[in-house]
């Protein structure tokens, strides 16, 4: 196919929104300087780009449309996540369904979801011989919202059809459900770890 650089004529040296395969932030990137995009026609552009966060500078090969539209970023574009105060075994874990999830692995970000809850029972101490178990066991050490319990069973249960063929719960494990197993683990770790410490550092700038 014929190739050819790319000028702001044609679309290239865009000025991409991606959200930083480093440190998660969505930026507005810019070309590197005095590199030009490569032009593959009709209107797939390939070009380098660097994160605005002078603190991260993380470089990104991007892949684009004329439009501006990103098909596709290497290291690839990935959730959001705080990980503070969560313990790093979690956080790992975690991590790891993250990454599965921003290179298009549905099937194995469940799993890492499932496991995700087996690294927090075991962390809150949730004793019982199956997960089920073990979750119904950590409502006597952790304060959640009811519904976050039902969510977590509900999370086992995409985890289980990730790792069974024969589990059937969900019709397909695709973005959709990862997605929303992603964001309702996040609103889980939130609750059981993230939300005392910053009701610790409101308290902390009360008057003595
Ligand atoms: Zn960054």
């Amino acid at each position: 196919m014929l190739v050819k650089l790319g000028n702001l004529a044609t679309g290239g040296n865009l000025r991409v929104s991606i959200r930083c395969p480093g440190c998660g932030n969505v930026g507005t990137f810019e070309p590197l300087q005095n590199v030009t995009d490569i032009h593959v026609p009709p209107g797939i552009f390939l070009g380098q780009r660097m994160c605005p966060n002078p603190a991260c500078k993380t470089h990104v090969f991007c892949v684009y449309s004329s439009t501006g539209e990103i098909l596709r970023t290497y290291p690839p574009e990935r959730i959001d996540f705080d990980p503070k105060g969560i313990p790093a075994p979690i956080v790992e874990t975690f991590m790891e369904a993250l990454t599965c999830r921003a290179e298009g692995l549905h099937v194995a970000a469940a799993i890492m979801i499932r496991r995700t809850l087996e690294e927090l029972c075991e962390e809150k101490k949730a004793t019982g011989n199956t997960l089920k178990d073990r979750i119904s066991s950590l409502q006597a050490t952790v304060v959640l919202p009811k519904e976050l319990f039902v969510a977590l069973d509900d999370l086992r249960l995409l985890g289980n059809d990730a790792a069974h063929i024969e589990a059937k719960t969900y019709s397909s494990i695709g973005a959709d459900e990862v997605d929303i197993g992603i964001e309702l683990t996040k609103e889980v770790l939130k609750a059981v770890y993230q939300l005392d410490d910053l009701l610790a550092r409101l308290r902390a700038l009360k008057k003595p």
